[in-house]
């Protein structure tokens, strides 16, 4: 059985302080959870303050990206084995925020999900079409050429720790939610690719969340569909009250 996944996407919000005030609100609501795995990734710079804040409880801290380098002159950017040095178990790849406004391809993807293993992190690989290219009809089309091009390389030993987050790039921080039934379909597809690709064993194994302005009003229904594993959580993981309510979801 996969153990459902719901992972907050905090993106560039958040002081230190207010980091700080978040884990000291929201680790005591959730110390009680074990059927259900937690993920909050932070910006990259309070990694190692919200993971030491976390210990010993079942919150588990993710990066928002990682490079593809284990070390080098390479200014700025940050390896697998750092992130994990600092207490990151996870991290996000390919989110369409990448892919929209730094030049993310399905190679570089790939690079950074090599590496994400490499390093021991669990990768969260995102996809999705955007509302031009689901208005052509092209919805499984592109998701299809993120995947194979995404996860290029990877044998099915490897493939049942990755974590696929669907996310169609309409709904990310619009307000607008791909119905249960819209989600389930493209989760459903996306399980018979990965069945292609790495068999029927491994692709029951691997985690699908569903990404795009999940709230606490729509997850339970999202979470009764049998192909959705969890969500990928931007603006309503911000808040304690409203990121535990999501992941008390029935269903
Ligand atoms: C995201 O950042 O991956 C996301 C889904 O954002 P939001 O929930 O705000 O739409």
């Amino acid at each position: 059985m996969r153990k459902p996944l719901i992972a907050g996407n905090w993106k560039m919000f958040k002081s230190l302080d207010e980091a700080g005030s978040f884990a000291e609100d929201f680790v005591p609501r959730v110390s009680d959870v074990t059927d259900r795995d937690i993920l909050i990734c932070p910006p990259v710079v309070y990694i190692q303050a919200l993971a030491q804040a976390c210990e010993g409880s079942p919150v588990m801290i993710g990066a928002q990206n990682v490079f593809w380098e284990d070390q080098g002159a390479y200014t700025g950017e940050i390896s697998a084995g750092m992130l994990k040095s600092c207490g990151a178990d996870y991290t996000l790849i390919g989110h369409s925020e990448r892919r929209q406004y730094f030049g993310e391809t399905d190679e570089t993807v790939n690079k950074r999900l090599l590496a994400a293993l490499r390093g021991g992190l669990i990768p969260i690989v995102c996809v999705g079409e955007t509302l031009e290219e689901r208005e052509a009809g092209k919805t499984f089309d592109v998701v299809d050429t993120q995947l194979r091009g995404g996860l290029a390389g990877i044998g099915a030993a490897e493939a049942d720790t990755i974590v696929i987050a669907y996310e169609p790039v309409w709904a990310i921080g619009t307000g607008k939610t791909a119905t249960p039934q819209m989600a389930q379909e493209v989760h459903a597809w996306i399980r018979t690719v990965l069945t292609g690709l790495f068999g029927a064993a491994a692709a029951s194994e691997m985690r699908i969340l569903y990404g795009g302005s999940v709230k606490g009003e729509t997850i339970d229904a999202l979470m009764a569909q049998s192909d959705i594993d969890g969500a990928l959580v931007g603006g309503a993981s911000l808040d304690a009250a409203s990121f535990e309510r999501i992941l008390r979801f029935k269903g």
